[in-house]
């Protein structure tokens, strides 16, 4: 037996699940993906015991040679990839990384502007409940309705009106690309900074599938779970020397204690892997299959049940179905491909009339297939299941498509070499 399942069953047997789930189904969350087993090994790894407060070379605790090896390699390998001058990889997470530089650029009652959580944006880029939202003085910019795409007019006309101290491009709900350089000229317009949020289309950057925005903004942000397939976790970047300093005091000791060098490995390994062939292709996939996902979801058959794709297609790792004109709303449809065994969330479309719980719309990424090395015949075949399954009606018998998902998930074998915990 495994020493978890020795000591702690029930979270073993828990943990074997959730392995065998993800095996099993289709995932299509946009925000996620299957990170490699060399990753999991890192986090799972004695690192998890050290304390390293401080950088590498200046840390607060003895004992920290090796781990300050491992840090510069993960800062070493983000500034490359990445083309930035600086990077800080202690963050915890996405929204640790956001307040670091909120807390480094800003201070409490600034102006910022960033996209609207109900068009697109995320929490923290100043969702009222959120820190930003409580924090700071928050301008919300929004799409256009005939686009759905960000009115850089609006953006301009709001920017001078309310002469904001920071503006933050970046989304997580949102499926064509930004301009960054128009985004820094407004910036430099007003005298604010630009801080771009990455962390949806990292991956796509790092394969050079994606204008970067490093050149562009004062500071860049991104997790490393998403597009990128890490460990869950932040980065920061810059090309400013005195914004980089500010941002290492912000995020030790301003925001965080002692960094999670575990993670900090797992990210190492990550940065070394987006930057071969091989994730330079399933990059290339995770494009194809969005891309076919939306063409699908544009046909007649989908159309006549008043099915829509916001924007008209995409342009990265995710399609958004707007179900404004549906029977059929977010909630009903992400349980319908529930029962096919297809995650992905509910989520609002741009003028929404539905309520936050309930949604019309859907979020559908295709990274973590890509890495299970879904190809184009079968991002078609995925494609075909979820419009099949969201024009059937209510009470519709789904179980051939349920069939259909249950092959794809076996031509796709995931994580063979994981032993099960609970009875191995
Ligand atoms: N920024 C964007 C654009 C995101 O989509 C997310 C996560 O969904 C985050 C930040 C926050 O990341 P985390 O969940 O690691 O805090």
């Amino acid at each position: 037996n495994s020493h978890l399942a020795q000591i702690d069953p029930e979270v073993a047997e828990q943990i074997d699940n959730e392995r065998r789930r993800q095996q099993s189904g289709l995932e299509m969350i946009a925000s996620e993906n299957h990170t490699s087993v060399a990753i999991m090994e890192a986090q799972g790894s004695v690192l998890t015991n050290k304390y390293a407060e401080g950088y590498p070379g200046r840390r607060y605790y003895g004992g920290c040679e090796y781990v300050d090896v491992i840090e510069q390699l993960a800062i070493d390998r983000a500034k490359d990839l990445f083309g930035a001058g600086f990077a800080n990889v202690q963050p915890h997470s996405g929204a640790q990384a956001n307040a670091s530089v909120m807390h480094a650029l800003i201070r409490p009652g600034d102006t910022i502007l960033g996209l609207s959580l109900a068009h697109g944006g995320h929490l923290t880029h100043g969702m009222k409940i959120n820190f930003s939202g409580r924090l700071y003085n928050v301008v919300p910019y929004n799409v256009a309705e005939d686009t759905h795409q960000v009115d850089m007019a609006e953006v301009e006309r709001l920017a001078r009106e309310h002469q904001p101290k920071l503006i933050v491009a970046g989304w997580s709900a949102y499926a064509r690309q930004l301009d960054f350089a128009e985004f820094r000229r407004i910036a430099d317009e007003v005298g604010a900074y630009l801080m771009v949020d990455m962390a949806h289309f990292a991956g796509l950057v790092a394969a050079g599938l994606h204008p970067s925005p490093v050149p562009h903004a004062h500071v860049v942000t991104s997790t490393t779970h998403k597009t990128l397939a890490g460990p869950r976790g932040g980065i920061i970047l810059s090309n400013d020397a005195d914004i980089a300093k500010k941002i290492n005091s912000a995020v030790f000791p301003g925001q965080q204690g002692g960094p999670l060098e575990h993670v900090i490995a797992g990210k190492a390994t990550a940065l070394k892997i987006a930057g071969t062939p091989e994730f330079k292709e399933r990059q290339e996939r995770t494009l194809t299959g969005a891309r076919l996902l939306a063409e699908r979801l544009l046909a007649d058959d989908v159309a006549a049940k008043g099915i829509s794709v916001v924007s008209g297609g995409t342009d990265v790792h995710l399609v958004l179905v707007d179900l404004r004109n549906a029977e059929l709303n977010g909630k009903e449809a992400e349980d319908r491909l529930a029962q096919i065994d297809i995650t992905v969330n509910r989520n609002a479309v741009p003028f929404d009339p539905r309520p936050p719980m309930v949604t019309s719309g859907l979020r559908i990424g295709t990274p973590a297939l890509a890495t299970r090395g879904f190809d184009e015949d079968a991002f078609r075949e995925v494609a075909d299941i979820i419009a099949l399954a969201l024009v059937a009606g209510a009470d519709d018998d789904l179980s051939e498509l349920k069939a259909r998902v249950t092959a794809l998930a076996e031509a796709h074998p995931l994580y063979t070499e994981v032993a099960d915990l609970a009875s191995s």
